[in-house]
């Protein structure tokens, strides 16, 4: 009896191996299956959970400019409707002839400039660079036109506009016209601040 135990005992490791190796295997193919159903599902997922980009539906990122109407739409909080219908518009009318003139305006003026009026690139650059098109900003932001009281005109009139750029993201248009700070904010010094800013350029040149 004593050897058969001995071989029992010689067998066990054996079948220990070997029930090891197995499920590994068992498990490696099941990994197998797994990162392969994975693959499957990881595109089914993105594709469902595919959440819009914020400027797919219009909402402005924290890095961008207001649109003129959001601006106008801060600036005209509070002015009685009445006030416009003395224009003979009502207020939503009225938006929209701000716009169609600032978009013409705003063309305008990129068209008449050609560079951002605080660093100098021109707008052939900033395309070869890969970087966004030129801006226009308000030198009396909406908000000011609107508080103040001043010519509604103000809105789309090339002269309260000035060029600025967007390198980098941000670019002057962030730094001259809204202090670094926050796009709500507006400087009223803008264009003596970028004529400044753009001279400290030139002269490094
Ligand atoms: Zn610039
Ligand atoms: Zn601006």
């Amino acid at each position: 009896m004593e050897p058969q135990r001995s071989r029992y005992e010689m067998a066990a490791p054996v079948i220990l191996v070997i029930a090891v190796v197995a499920i590994v295997f068992q498990h490696l193919s099941v990994m197998g299956e797994l990162s392969s159903l994975k693959k499957m599902i990881v595109p089914i997922h993105e594709w469902v959970t595919c959440e819009p980009q914020p400027n797919s539906i219009g909402e402005p990122t924290l890095a961008e400019h207001p649109s003129l109407e959001e601006e106008l739409t801060v600036a005209m909080n509070g002015v009685p409707v009445e006030q416009f219908m003395a224009y003979g518009s009502p207020v939503q009318d009225l938006r929209k002839e701000f716009a169609y003139k600032y978009e013409k305006a705003h063309k305008a003026k990129i068209e008449e400039i050609g560079h951002c009026e605080a660093c100098g690139i021109t707008a052939k650059e900033l395309k070869r660079r890969g970087e966004r098109p030129l801006e226009t900003h308000h030198v009396k932001s909406c908000k000011v036109i609107f508080d103040e009281g001043l010519d509604h005109s103000l809105v789309y009139d090339p002269a309260n506009l000035i060029v600025l750029c967007r390198v980098g993201g941000k670019g002057c248009h962030w730094k001259e016209g809204h202090f670094s700070r926050s796009w709500a904010e507006s400087n009223p010094n803008v264009r003596r601040d970028s004529a400044r800013h753009l001279k400290q350029v030139q002269s490094k040149l």
